[in-house]
């Protein structure tokens, strides 16, 4: 059984969630520290100028979809060796637990699935630092999608494919928009979650308050 209707009603079984920047809140600083680390790994092993990091970290995203693709695919960097440095951060002077996301969590009728562009032992120390790690059946991590991760579109259909279920059966929530229009095309009913700008995006929230409401209204329409 894939996807099922109840009363018309045609039912995700599965919610996927973006992790960085969407399970926890930009102005944590989070990503900011690991992007941070990120520049600093790009200048040392490049030995390029401070000014140049910027634009290439954009030729990446634009041309293979995240900075570790780009480095990988241009430079035959080792993937590990970006990984050790970027996210070795101290997590919990960040994040603490988020009782009230817990409680949306708990009160949605869906699986849940983190696809994310980080890696697994990051991705784990977040979602318990959280403490929100019970909530997911599954973890998808950038090692899990070959280093390629989102918008790649290979990236959601490996997910998928793991999952069991076609696009129609789950729905994707994501603060970037390149990944939300990804999930899209994968045929994926994809959520941006925040404020970034929504050229041809269709849902969107801006808090957890607001994500039963959107799946409700989501499942009607898509009935
Ligand atoms: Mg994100």
């Amino acid at each position: 059984m894939s996807s099922f209707r109840i009363g018309g009603i045609m039912k995700q079984r599965y919610l996927i969630f973006d992790l960085d920047n969407t399970l926890y809140p930009k102005e944590s600083g989070l990503l900011k520290q690991i992007d941070r680390q990120i520049d600093g790994f790009i200048k040392r092993t490049l030995k390029v100028p401070e000014t140049e990091v910027s634009k290439l970290r954009r030729y990446y995203w634009k041309n293979y979809g995240t900075t570790l693709g780009g480095m990988v695919a241009c430079h035959n960097i080792n993937p590990l060796d970006y990984i050790k440095e970027a996210y070795n951060v101290d997590v919990a002077a960040f994040l603490k637990p988020d009782p009230y996301l817990s409680e949306i969590l708990s009160k949605l009728d869906l699986k849940k699935a983190v696809f994310s562009n980080s890696p697994l032992e990051y991705v784990e120390e977040v979602l318990e630092v959280l403490k929100i790690r019970s909530f997911f059946e599954k973890i998808y991590d950038i090692q899990f999608c070959n280093y390629l991760g989102k918008p790649n579109q290979s990236s959601y259909f490996k997910v998928l494919s793991d999952l069991g279920i076609e696009g129609k059966d789950c729905l994707l929530l994501d603060d970037t928009p390149a990944n939300v229009i990804g999930g899209e095309k994968a045929g994926i009913t994809s959520i941006l979650y925040g404020d970034a700008p929504a050229d041809g995006i269709k849902w969107r929230i801006y808090n957890y308050a607001e994500l039963p409401g959107i799946i409700t209204k989501i499942q009607a329409q898509t009935a």
